[in-house]
């Protein structure tokens, strides 16, 4: 989807108050020409941050680089309608929407629970680009049922369905002879020859957390790798915040695929750790399943148990929830660096690189946080934790 991957990078030095004080008492400066990593070598206190916020101005940046490969299967196998599912609030839904308008493919989209009053965020940004039903609780819980149902109301009685999934591991099969499979008839999978009126659609599923979403996060590991200020030789950890855990599953294939020292630490904030542990262990046997041999994938071997270090936030809380002080932080932090951070995601990641990159942390290396965006974020946040936003 992205004619260039690469990202900005910027780096960040820290000034610390008084020992043992938090991260208010921490000032931050942004060095918008970072030094390459090899110079570094811990002379100062400093992270990077590499700036997928600035992406797309309405397209979330993690969303993007999952959407990357994902948007060019849809292309060539000329879908023409996708449904998808969400929250109120999905960034994700969001992206789908935003994606595939720009490429004149219909993007059905499935909301958890009541319209909200206002429309905000990534809320309007759906409601704008895309064909919004919202389901009531009970129903989205069933989640898989939801979507093939829908999709089939999409479909029409002539039209077919197939989720991305299964339509990628066709692509990767019949890479070399994609004419033949584009006309396939009898199986249940493809779409079968179609014509002018008939729908192709596809379901993609909550948070695009389907295996083909691993590639552009590889394909980002890979730029990242040939970036002047990070290479491939020096030895590095990069933060993030999880979500799914999908982004940090792909950068951690991606780093041992492409036989780079680096660390992955994600950082959870939507499941428990069995949770991600075990979503780790489905993205990388389906990654090995679909695109092994292709993408060097036996490099993979002996690794099913994982590779990603899941740690807990820093300042614990109950999932999802704004605690008092956080939108302050964001505050404090925009002041000083111009970067923006929300109080649930982004800034989960800033806490966890700050501390790493503290003299005192065991193992250090050199630290960089994946800035996953999410701007439009705050509008949401905003409006659900008002008494936190007010100055
Ligand atoms: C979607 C999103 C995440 C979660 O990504 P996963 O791959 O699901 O872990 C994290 N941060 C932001 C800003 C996001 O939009």
């Amino acid at each position: 989807m992205r004619s260039d991957p690469g990202a900005i990078i910027n780096q960040i030095s820290l000034r610390n108050g008084h020992p043992g004080e938090g991260l208010s008492h921490t000032s931050f400066s942004n060095d918008l020409c970072p030094r390459p990593l090899s110079d570094n070598k811990f002379k100062d206190l400093s992270f990077y941050v590499v700036r997928d916020d600035l992406l797309h101005p309405v397209l979330n940046g993690n969303k993007a680089r999952k959407l990357d490969a994902v948007m060019p299967i849809l292309q060539e196998n000329s879908v023409t309608d996708v449904v998808t599912c969400g929250g109120c609030q999905s960034a994700h839904a969001a992206a789908v929407a935003v994606a595939c308008s720009e490429r004149g493919i219909r993007p059905h989209l499935l909301l958890r629970g009541e319209q909200p009053e206002i429309s905000t965020g990534y809320n309007l940004i759906s409601m704008l680009y895309g064909d919004i039903t919202y389901i009531p609780r009970s129903e989205y819980a069933k989640r898989d049922e939801m979507l093939s149902m829908h999709a089939s109301l999409v479909g029409g009685q002539d039209g077919s369905v197939i989720w991305l999934n299964d339509l990628f591991k066709k692509s990767i099969d019949d890479y070399d002879s994609a004419a033949r499979f584009l006309e396939a008839k009898e199986s249940t999978y493809t779409f079968s020859k179609v014509g002018q009126d008939l729908r192709k659609v596809v379901v993609i599923s909550e948070g695009s957390g389907d295996v083909v979403g691993l590639l552009g996060v590889i394909r980002l590991v890979k730029c990242l790798s040939e970036n002047y200020v990070i290479g491939k030789e020096e030895k590095v950890t990069i933060v993030l915040d999880a979500g799914t855990g999908t982004t940090a599953v792909g950068l951690a294939i991606g780093a041992v695929c492409l036989g780079l020292p680096w660390k992955v630490v994600a950082v959870m904030l939507a499941e428990t750790i069995e949770g991600y542990k075990r979503r780790e262990k489905v993205l990388i046997s389906d990654f090995k399943r679909i695109c092994e041999p292709k993408y060097q994938a036996s490099a993979l071997n002996g690794l099913d148990d994982g590779m990603v270090q899941w740690v807990d936030r820093i300042y614990p809380r109950r999932f999802g929830r704004v605690k008092k002080g956080e939108a302050e932080m964001c505050r404090h932090i925009a002041r000083q660096t111009g970067i923006l951070l929300d109080p649930i995601y982004t800034l989960a990641a800033w806490e966890h690189a700050v501390c790493l990159c503290r003299p005192e942390a065991e193992d250090r290396s050199n630290v960089i946080m994946l800035h996953t965006g999410g701007t439009l974020n705050m509008f949401g946040l905003a409006q659900r934790y008002k008494p936190h936003f007010q100055v």
